[in-house]
């Protein structure tokens, strides 16, 4: 799809994720949208165009994402999102994945299509409440942290949390500074 006038003002022409410039931009719907709305499109470069099937295979170029996922757009916000969690051996995504916060509008489209596909783990606290990266969860009862040799005490509050990928049982996140993997059923959303 050419850029509508609307997109080639936003990107000013140029590719949304890794800013190269160019008349060769293709406007992308990102998924579950396939319309001509300028906001559920990016405008990008063939080289990022390539990349959308096997992101892990052009992780250099790739690294845009660390740029275009601070990004004003939420179309961008979301296809940057969605790329970075298909990185999942390469430590400047998840640094990226951890510092960025995003609405849960934008994290619940990034994952529209994993999910309609059966792909996403859902990740619900204690008491049913479904969890998202960054999320704040409490403590609900005293954690023995394993190998840093300390006792977390219920109410203990662990923010930007982060969700381990294969397991709808766990998440990650920093108690004392120490990073560690958290049972869900011991968490209550924040
Ligand atoms: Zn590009």
């Amino acid at each position: 799809m050419v850029l509508s006038d609307a997109l080639a003002a936003r990107s000013q022409q140029s590719c949304e994720l890794c800013a190269q410039p160019g008349s060769s931009l293709t406007a992308y719907p990102v998924p579950p949208y396939q319309d001509a709305l300028p906001d559920h499109q990016v405008a990008l470069c063939p080289t990022c165009l390539d990349t959308l099937a096997h992101p892990e295979a052009a992780a250099d170029h790739l690294q845009c994402l660390t740029g275009s996922i601070w990004s004003e757009v939420p179309a961008v916000q979301a296809l940057s999102h969605k790329l970075l969690r298909r990185l999942p051996n390469e430590p400047w995504a998840a640094e990226a994945l951890e510092s960025v916060e995003l609405d849960e509008a934008v994290l619940n489209w990034s994952e529209a299509e994993d999910r309609a596909k059966g792909d996403v783990v859902v990740h619900t606290d204690a008491y049913g409440a479904v969890l998202q990266a960054g999320d704040t969860v409490v403590l609900i009862q005293n954690l023995n942290v394993k190998g840093a040799n300390f006792i977390a005490p219920k109410g203990t509050q662990v923010r930007k949390i982060r969700l381990v990928p294969d397991n709808g049982g766990q998440i990650e996140g920093k108690i004392n500074g120490d990073t560690i993997v958290i049972l869900t059923q011991y968490v209550k959303k924040g």
